[in-house]
């Protein structure tokens, strides 16, 4: 059994998510904080990057700090996804919450070709946008509006993208174990 008895609170203890590395220091994926404990009471994985501010769990008799970070002692064959999947987060990530348009802050998504012309809801087709700009642009071409893009539409590529796709909230203390791109 597992318990925490010195934490923030309850609520921020489930919250928590801690990275998962491969044993060759490929981000997997974000774990629970109960997850990535049993990982470390089993000695499948080993903190990585320590949390001074982290909760300690209680468990069997020891006293575990929750690290940010946990990497698998055995490697694991993630099988491959040529294409990371589009999501909101992902997006937002790769257009650094920048309108594609203005530059401005993003928080809607636009289509540059509308869906109602047959643009696709794909990395080549969709761009971060301000509320401002998407409702102007509504179902126009480019070319119709004379409107240039500030960043290209490509799929990223890369293992920390799989992450990014799936995790709305990065714990800040993740990038610099995300690779190239991840900041
Ligand atoms: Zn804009």
């Amino acid at each position: 059994m597992i318990r925490t008895l010195e934490n923030p609170s309850q609520a921020a203890w489930r919250k928590r998510r801690v990275l998962l590395l491969n044993a060759t220091y490929e981000p997997l994926t974000a774990l629970s904080a109960r997850r990535a404990i049993v990982l470390l009471i089993c000695d499948k994985a080993d903190a990585v990057h320590h949390n001074a501010e982290g909760p300690v769990v209680h468990s069997a008799g020891a006293s575990i700090a929750l690290p940010s970070v946990i990497r698998l002692r055995n490697y694991v064959r993630v099988p491959y996804r040529a294409r990371v999947p589009m999501t909101r987060a992902a997006l937002m990530h790769r257009d650094r919450y920048r309108c594609a348009y203005c530059g401005g802050k993003a928080e809607t998504i636009d289509h540059v070709i509308p869906r109602s012309r047959g643009g696709a809801h794909s990395w080549e087709n969709c761009v971060a946008s301000c509320a401002p700009c998407n409702h102007r642009k509504a179902d126009k071409m480019l070319s119709e509006l004379g409107w240039t893009l500030h960043h290209p539409m490509v799929a990223p590529k890369g293992p920390h993208w799989r992450l990014l796709s799936t995790t709305a909230d990065l714990d800040p203390v993740w990038l610099q174990y995300l690779g190239e791109g991840a900041a």
